[in-house]
């Protein structure tokens, strides 16, 4: 079973080929025009889209040694993500089906991150648990087959990396952040300033307390009277107190996110006796993240599985990988449906 798979939810283009079940191919074209403005503006992505489809379906099939005649099916990201962006890919997968006369398979881009996971070829059994932490979702999901998935907990407000990226923002450097957050805590001291983990019920996560503790923080560079209002530092103060001490801010900021990252996600193993635990997403790229994964997994005796970078951060790979699974259970998608924001 061959197929083509596109995706474009966000501020990535991408194209993969996957011939059962194996990634033949994986290229991502991402856009760079988004740095300037300090985040992703919609009407761009879709435009960049729009310049960039056809050149990287293109790339893909020819790495992967095949032509569109060879293809099986069409996958492509249907929701969520932004609306614009969306259409471009959908669009041009729905031509692609109709022009070829091959199903069309519509993917949804969180369970795609999950199902990333079943792309190497050593595989978590079922049922898994598998924490999902990208820019716009923090979901703990139980799956109990590939296409079978629930979502036991998720964030009340921002996602992980949107946490990543807004400590990044205050601490004045470029969008996303969330990679230089990490290459910066590497050479920083986890453990020299104290950020609040929040108290929130069940397996759901909360990341505002976090980030407004880390702008009062700033806000009175880092004196210990970190929510008084009359101890505001100037801005040359702020900006020399970050300068001198960006690795630290950044370990500890990490340090909090993943310790209320993995303090649910182990929480809900031990309560439902999952052995096979799982990381997906962006944020999964984090350095710091996947290594305290694979300690806690190590200490527990969890089996822990994480995607090949290629795989965290958006991609079709991930898409090829869950339209393939679509494909063997038969489930296709009729031309007429619609892209959608929002829904899991
Ligand atoms: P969603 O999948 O929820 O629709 P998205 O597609 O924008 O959102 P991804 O592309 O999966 O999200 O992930 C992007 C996020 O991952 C950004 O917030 C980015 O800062 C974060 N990220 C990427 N690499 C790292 C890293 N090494 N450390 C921390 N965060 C990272
Ligand atoms: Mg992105
Ligand atoms: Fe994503």
């Amino acid at each position: 079973i061959n197929i083509l798979a596109i995706e474009s939810s966000c501020d990535e283009t991408s194209a993969a080929v996957c011939s059962s079940g194996a990634i033949l191919s994986n290229r991502i074209a991402t856009q760079a025009v988004h740095a300037a403005h300090g985040g992703v503006v919609p009407e761009l992505a879709s435009r960049a889209h729009m310049q960039n489809i056809v050149p990287v379906v293109d790339v893909a099939l020819k790495e992967s040694g095949m032509q569109l005649g060879d293809m099986d099916a069409i996958a492509f990201t249907q929701a969520p993500g932004l609306i614009g962006s969306l259409l471009v890919g959908g669009q041009f997968a729905k031509s692609l089906s109709l022009a070829l006369n091959k199903p069309l398979i519509a993917v949804n881009h969180m369970q795609a991150h999950v199902l990333a996971n079943l792309i190497p070829e050593h595989k978590p059994s079922f049922p898994f648990l598998c924490l999902t932490v990208s820019g716009g979702h923090t979901q703990i999901v139980k799956c109990t087959a590939p296409t079978k998935l629930e979502i036991i907990g998720e964030t009340i407000d921002d996602a992980a990396g949107e946490a990543f990226d807004k400590a990044a923002k205050m601490l004045g450097l470029p969008y996303p952040g969330g990679p230089l957050v990490d290459r910066y805590a590497k050479e920083g001291n986890p453990n020299r300033f104290q950020f609040p983990e929040p108290r929130i019920p069940g397996y759901n996560f909360s990341f505002s307390g976090l980030k407004t503790a880390i702008l009062y923080f700033l806000r009175n560079a880092g004196t210990a009277q970190v929510y008084k209002e009359e101890f505001a530092a100037t801005e040359a103060e702020r900006k020399r107190f970050i300068d001198e001490n960006l690795q630290d801010i950044c370990a500890s900021v990490q340090q909090r996110i993943i310790s209320i990252l993995l303090n649910k996600l182990g929480r809900a193993a031990k309560d439902l006796g999952i052995k096979d635990l799982c990381i997906a997403g962006g944020v999964s790229a984090n350095s710091g993240l996947r290594k305290a994964f694979r300690e806690m997994g190590e200490q527990q005796g969890w089996n822990t599985f994480i995607p090949d970078f290629q795989y965290c951060t958006d991609n079709a790979g991930m898409i090829a990988i869950t339209g393939y699974y679509k494909y063997l259970e038969r489930d296709f998608a009729d031309l007429s449906i619609p892209s959608m924001a929002r829904g899991f």
